[in-house]
């Protein structure tokens, strides 16, 4: 794959070409498998990162379009395509999961309740939270 840095992703997108705004912290591209589906990788903290060693780039973590027929799963890594296998269900479900609690507490660390702070003796480490993978 090549990659472009662009301020907007383009409406019609070519295969094998990674899109990168860097000012809407979002790489777009074509599903690898060849299928034609756009794929959107949003960069955040709690979502894709991007790394750039001013000749290729990295996405982590994988890309697993589950919710494309193609159920293609793959990472990119300096510019290049390494597939992964498919994930069951059972893997995938599980890695929503685990992906929706990551957010949570993440966004729980962010934001400072001013009400919790004075009465704050009640600590959730998420650690009573249990994924089975
Ligand atoms: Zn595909």
């Amino acid at each position: 794959m090549i990659h472009k840095f662009v301020e907007y992703i383009p409406e019609d997108l070519e295969d094998g070409v990674l899109y990168v705004s860097i000012a809407y912290a979002t790489v777009v591209h074509k599903c690898c498998c060849g299928c034609g589906n756009e794929v959107v990788t949003p960069l955040s903290p709690t979502d894709w990162k991007l790394t750039y060693d001013g000749r290729s780039i990295s996405l982590y973590p994988s890309i697993g379009n589950w919710s494309l027929a193609c159920g293609s799963h793959y990472l990119i890594k300096n510019n290049e395509v390494i597939w992964a296998g498919q994930w069951s269900d059972r893997r995938i479900a599980a890695g929503r999961l685990l992906e929706s609690l990551e957010k949570q507490e993440y966004y729980r660390e962010s934001y400072v309740d001013p009400g919790q702070e004075e009465s704050g003796n009640e600590e959730t480490d998420g650690s009573n939270i249990v994924v089975l993978l």
